[in-house]
């Protein structure tokens, strides 16, 4: 594993079980003995292998949202047996609609398709952090786990600024991973953004 992926991993690691963002709360010496060990488990190589190849496809319908001059963020929903049920991208602007976020799009798609408004032990993938509306369909969806890329430290709901998801008064509680891809994720975003005050 490259040095990069292992931090990378040791880190959304640290965040999955510890279910906080600030790393002062942390024990380290203890954490990065207990981390490394599980750092060479097969298991955990594969699951960072495949939700970075997951993000790379969020990545794709980032940039095609970007196309489209919406907000580039992409979501895809994924089954543990690994099957993709659906895909989305931010369509506000040309569909005239706020709730058409990212993920929304792709919730509403594998809903429609699995016939069923619960999709429990699915991933939802996405380049951004979620926001609350898009946390709050999430926990009614009931998502097993959450994979996001950047962080958004204004909007976010997975630990930045709100822990809509973790949050423990709701009946649903989903597994968060953040920092999948977090250069890439953030420079789709930077590069619109840059574009657009030049345009
Ligand atoms: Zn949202």
């Amino acid at each position: 594993m490259c040095e990069r992926l292992e931090k990378l991993c040791y880190i959304n690691l640290l965040q999955f079980t510890f279910l906080t963002h600030d790393w002062q709360k942390v024990d380290s010496v203890r954490s990065i003995t207990k981390f490394q060990s599980f750092l060479n488990t097969a298991t955990v190589s594969q699951q960072i292998h495949n939700d970075q190849q997951w993000m790379i496809e969020a990545c794709q319908l980032a940039k095609y949202a970007a196309q489209q001059d919406e907000i580039p963020i992409g979501a895809l929903l994924v089954t543990a047996q690994g099957e993709r049920l659906a895909a989305g991208w931010n369509q506000s602007i040309q569909t005239h609609d706020p709730t058409a976020h990212a993920e929304i799009v792709a919730l509403r798609a594998a809903a429609t398709a699995v016939k069923n408004y619960r999709l429990p032990n699915t991933t939802l993938y996405v380049t951004l952090e979620p926001c609350v509306m898009c946390a709050g369909a999430i926990i009614h969806a009931r998502i097993q786990r959450v994979v996001f890329g950047a962080y958004d430290a204004k909007m976010g709901a997975a630990g930045s600024r709100f822990d809509v998801l973790r949050d423990t008064r709701h009946n649903h509680q989903v597994e968060c991973i953040g920092g999948i891809l977090q250069e890439e994720c953030g420079d789709i975003l930077r590069q619109f953004f840059r574009a657009k005050r030049f345009k």
